[in-house]
């Protein structure tokens, strides 16, 4: 009665698998919409630098306890899903040097290494770019007032901001 399914799933199975493969998911730090600092599951969170995510756990403390909710919209990105990123600028924003000045190059990517966090929504943005710096977190470009990243000491002073990704080379 079936006979029929079984190649219709071969069939199914051979055109959805390339595609699949190309995907990028959770594994490469695909967020679904937003994330908290605390969740311990998602490789977004656990492939950032220590130290990095320390200061932004002891932030998202105080923010919340100043009633202000942080949480990032994407952290880690393994080099597959920025690449992914860049090429979709590219094809917006019409080429590579404009298309740098919103994402970086899977090589210069800031969240591929894991250094860098995303923060939203704007009123934990508007608290981090008041109080950040107690905890070493600096807002490193003019354009993104969401990305953060270790820049200084605790209570030291951040160094000033670039105009946009595309001054980091
Ligand atoms: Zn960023």
């Amino acid at each position: 009665m079936y006979r029929w399914l079984a190649p219709l799933l071969l069939i199914l199975t051979t055109a959805c698998g390339p595609l699949q493969a190309d995907a990028v998911g959770e594994a490469d730090g695909l967020v679904a919409g937003h994330i908290s600092p605390f969740d311990t599951s998602s490789p977004a969170i656990t492939n950032l630098d220590p130290a990095l995510l320390r200061a932004v756990r002891q932030a998202a403390r105080d923010a919340a306890a100043d009633g202000v909710e942080l949480f990032l919209t994407t952290a880690w990105r393994s080099e597959r899903y920025q690449r992914k990123l860049y090429e979709e600028a590219i094809t917006k924003y019409g080429s590579e040097r404009e298309a740098r000045r919103y994402v970086s190059t899977p090589d210069s990517s800031r969240h591929v290494t894991g250094d860098a966090v995303d923060v939203g929504p704007t009123d934990a943005d508007d608290w981090l770019n008041r109080h950040g710096s107690a905890y070493g977190l600096c807002q490193t470009y003019a354009n993104e007032m969401w990305h953060f990243e270790l820049a200084t000491t605790p209570g030291g002073e951040c160094p000033p901001m670039r105009a946009d990704a595309s001054a980091r080379r």
